[in-house]
């Protein structure tokens, strides 16, 4: 099936431009330089699948016109990867979604740390509605969603065990700073491919340029993005810079490939 693959943010945790900062990405005219958190769509037929619900869903989803999500797929339970749950409400009441609620897929430690930071839309018996209509699933192996299969590939961010992503020729992988030898051999033969690279310095939960260029070398896709990037990395330098199958994302950013 063909798919689109959408990026509704491409920055790291505190965003691009960072708040107080003045530096020249931070001040940059140029729109790829402007990151939010990170987070993507994909898109098939009639369906949409979020991986992610970040502090600027709301923003995000206004600016590529989101009407529907059939369900979203967790990484893992930090901040900037779910504190816009509770921004689809208008996405999730009866109108849309005929009073069915989104499925949220998350691994356990994940779910926990969703039902715990929003335990008003787990727990609450709020008489008056307008709760976030959603429900946790549990993820124990591949999630099948209306004829896509999205495999969860387990990467280590700093001392966690958290979930990418794969589906079809494309693969998502976003906060990590190792990836298990048993997940790398299920992301062969890729034709997009999505890696954290916060910046050229070394950090403890991240990979970086340098880190990630050695996994392209290693996985050979067809195309790789690199994401959760942090202003330490002018887009348009940055991209000059790096082989030519291999670019920076930038919010807006839409791929086609097969699902
Ligand atoms: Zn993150
Ligand atoms: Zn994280």
């Amino acid at each position: 099936m063909r798919a689109t693959l959408t990026v509704l943010g491409s920055g790291t945790s505190m965003g691009v431009p960072t708040i107080g900062c003045d530096c020249a990405v931070c001040t940059s005219a140029d729109p790829r330089d402007r990151r939010t958190r990170p987070s993507v769509m994909i898109q098939w037929d009639s369906h949409t699948v979020l991986i992610d619900t970040t502090p600027d869903f709301r923003q995000q989803a206004i600016r590529e016109g989101i009407r529907r999500i059939d369900a979203i797929l967790y990484t893992h339970g930090h901040a900037d990867h779910i504190l816009g749950l509770d921004d689809v409400r208008p996405l999730s009441f009866r109108r849309t979604m005929g009073g069915a609620k989104i499925p949220l897929y998350a691994a356990e430690n994940t779910a926990r740390t969703l039902r715990n930071v929003f335990r008003y839309i787990f727990e609450a018996d709020y008489k008056f509605g307008g709760l976030a209509q959603v429900e946790l699933q549990p993820m124990n192996g591949p999630v099948e969603l209306f004829g896509a299969t999205f495999t969860p590939i387990p990467v280590i961010h700093g001392d966690v065990p958290i979930e990418g992503y794969r589906f079809g020729s494309a693969a998502y992988l976003t906060d990590f700073s190792d990836i298990p030898e048993e997940s790398l051999a299920k992301l062969e033969g890729l034709d997009i491919l999505f890696l954290d690279a916060l910046r050229h310095h070394p950090h403890p939960t991240h990979s970086t340029v340098e880190n990630s260029l050695k996994i392209v070398e290693r996985l050979k896709p067809k195309r790789t993005f690199f994401t959760h990037i942090s202003h330490d990395l002018p887009h348009e330098a940055t991209n000059a810079a790096l082989p030519e199958n291999v670019r920076l994302s930038y919010d807006g950013l839409k791929l086609e490939f097969e699902l």
